[in-house]
């Protein structure tokens, strides 16, 4: 079979574990003259959100990106919500000095979270950051009180511990953890919001969602933040602009999460972006054709969707 370098490709790659209820990732990989862009919304977008997706993929596939003012970038370990033994484990083999423990899981006890998040700072030792993500699973009294009880093993901050900018902000106010804005960043205008609601210390910013590299080092100077750049669980196609954006921003303060390749079970290029100690070299690996056809699928429907977003 032959075909044209430049036609669009649709890809399925299975994931290794369940993430945000999908078993698979599915996109879309253009080529341009300054690249591979990926277009990869996930399944709840409509064409309205997809249309900054898609930017971003374009970005890539015919502009390139903004030169880099570093040549690495940190990344954390991200411990699931898996025994103590079993975080504590996975944190010594990541070779991060910085870990993200994922809490408030459905049918699991607080005391679970405990157990799991002294396990990892034993893991990463006194010198180590430790972030926890809650998802925006607790109301205002109960994230202030675990808070104060999990900062006992020292907190870099707290991702999302509620759902809406207002709780965060009386969070905020009522505790010393630093707190993050995930969730509530899903737009570009929503870093601003959570500015001017004083809801977070941290913006944790995807170049998916923002609508590229360019458009979020603007939303990121704008929103006067620091920002923990993250991905959208990409193919290396699409953690390479991730990667630019974190290698772009004029001050990097925290381990970024960029750290996701492990997630999917393959991959589009030779040489994927896995970090190597807990850092990843800022480069733009190429898409090897071989194994991008291993996971091409026959789709008219992405290819609707991405019409629909470029309308
Ligand atoms: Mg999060």
């Amino acid at each position: 079979m032959t075909r044209s370098p430049v036609a669009p490709v649709v890809f399925r790659i299975p994931m290794r574990t369940r993430f945000r209820g999908q078993t698979v990732r599915e996109g879309v990989l253009l080529h341009g003259p300054a690249g591979w862009g990926e277009f990869s919304p996930f399944p709840e977008y409509g064409p309205r959100e997809c249309a900054r997706w898609l930017a971003c993929a374009r970005e890539a596939a015919f502009e390139g990106w903004p030169e880099p003012v570093r040549d690495s970038v940190p990344v954390n370990a991200t411990v699931p919500a898996v025994a103590p033994e079993q975080a504590h484990d996975l944190v010594r083999a990541s070779g991060c000095g910085t870990a993200k423990v994922k809490v408030a899981e459905r049918g699991q006890t607080f005391d679970d979270d405990v157990a799991r998040v002294e396990a990892v700072r034993d893991a990463l030792g006194p010198a180590g950051r430790l972030r926890v993500d809650v998802n925006g699973a607790w109301d205002v009294d109960e994230a202030v009180r675990r808070l104060k009880r999990l900062d006992r093993f020292d907190l870099e901050y707290a991702e999302q511990p509620c759902a809406t900018l207002e709780e965060l902000a009386e969070v905020r106010r009522r505790c010393d953890v630093p707190i993050a804005a995930d969730e509530s960043i899903r737009r570009a205008e929503d870093p601003l919001r959570v500015r001017a609601a004083e809801a977070a210390d941290i913006a944790v910013v995807k170049v998916q969602p923002l609508g590229g590299v360019r458009a979020a080092l603007r939303v990121v100077e704008a929103c006067g933040l620091p920002a923990v750049v993250s991905s959208a669980v990409e193919t290396s196609v699409g953690l390479a602009a991730g990667l630019a954006l974190a290698a772009a921003l004029p001050s990097l303060p925290y381990a970024c999460g960029l750290g996701t390749m492990s997630l999917l079970s393959g991959d589009v290029v030779d040489d994927s972006l896995t970090p190597v100690d807990g850092r990843l070299a800022v480069r733009r690996p190429s898409v090897n054709y071989q194994h991008l056809s291993a996971f091409e699928i026959e789709s008219p429907q992405w290819l609707r969707r991405m019409q629909e977003a470029s309308l």
